[in-house]
């Protein structure tokens, strides 16, 4: 199933707000759908009108659990709502407290790894910074032997399932039994799982700043950006004045003379967030699904910040 897609709707239920009557929101929930080999369902549900319109899956062992897992997770999501907007969301009458639906901790509901990896993907791809099948993605499954879920290589990225990603070893080769074709950069996500041993999470963009800014620095071997706010959301920085430090590689379709660069660059710092390859693109990770894709979004907000304050080079294509 697309995961920012809800598909067949099998049910619905419109509410409004106190302050704002005139306000809908729409709780929706799709048809459930099987999602793995195991033969586990999945249920889609969506909240419209709210804010977050993010279609989130909920697992079960069979469609009745998945349904009834699903319900709960819209009364859970609801209520978050609710709490943060401060407002009173309201069925049938301004009365009621009741939204009709059973509610559970949302922490309590289980979403496979697979599953947050094609919903981040989605929502990175939704910012078109992995256009055209471009970038790659991966979360570390098995520290001890190493095993990386993978995007495919040639996938569309705002519509992956678990079935477009694929299991690799330490050596970015599938492991025995998967059929399908990892992502070329495989073996740079491995490397950097090998290197950096808390990465949880490798994402990989292609985005117009982070290429325009990774071919004009290159000749430096990389750049520091410091003195913005939105630094601390990078994982350990604390303050403004921190001077983080992007190098940038040579681009090559050498991968193993790019792991081999990556190995270096870790020599010398291994505190780092990511790295730019020039003319390419951005490698960031995390400890988690959560804080590789902060990572990406703060590195792609400062790119844009830096590469409207440069100016570059006009391009000079040859005749
Ligand atoms: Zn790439």
């Amino acid at each position: 199933m697309n995961p920012k897609e809800i598909g067949t709707i099998i049910a619905e239920r419109q509410f409004t707000l106190s302050d704002n009557p005139d306000r809908i929101i729409t709780a929706r929930m799709g048809m459930p759908k099987v999602f793995s080999d195991n033969g586990d369902y999945c249920c889609p549900i969506q909240v419209l009108g709210a804010g977050n319109d993010r279609v989130l899956e909920v697992g079960g062992v069979d469609a009745v659990q998945a349904i009834d897992l699903a319900l709960k997770a819209l009364g859970a999501r609801l209520w978050s709502m609710q709490k943060e907007s401060g407002g009173k969301i309201v069925w049938l009458d301004e009365g009621n407290w009741d939204l009709g639906l059973p509610m559970i901790n949302m922490n309590q509901i289980e979403v496979s790894p697979a599953h947050s990896l094609c919903a981040c993907v989605a929502e990175l791809n939704r910012h078109g910074w992995c256009q055209g099948t471009g970038g790659n993605f991966s979360i570390v499954t098995e520290r001890d032997p190493l095993r990386i879920l993978i995007t495919q290589s040639g996938k569309e990225k705002g519509s992956l399932t678990p079935e477009d990603l694929v299991l690799v070893d330490s050596q970015g080769k599938p492991v025995e039994g998967e059929t399908g074709k990892p992502s070329a950069e495989t073996l740079l996500h491995a490397v950097i799982a090998e290197l950096w041993e808390d990465a949880g999470c490798i994402l990989h963009t292609h985005s117009i700043w982070n290429t325009l800014l990774g071919e004009h620095f290159v000749d430096r071997a990389g750049m520091t950006i410091s003195g913005y706010e939105m630094l601390k959301g990078l994982e350990g920085v604390k303050t403004h004045e921190h001077k983080v430090h992007v190098p940038i590689l040579p681009n090559t379709q050498d991968m193993q003379d790019l792991s081999e660069q990556i190995r270096f660059r870790h020599s010398r710092n291994r505190d780092l967030h990511g790295f730019l390859i020039a003319g390419h693109g951005l490698y960031t990770w995390g400890e988690t699904l959560e804080q590789a894709h902060r990572h990406v979004e703060i590195f792609e907000f400062l790119f844009e910040l830096v590469g409207r304050r440069t100016t570059f080079r006009p391009y000079n294509p040859s005749p």
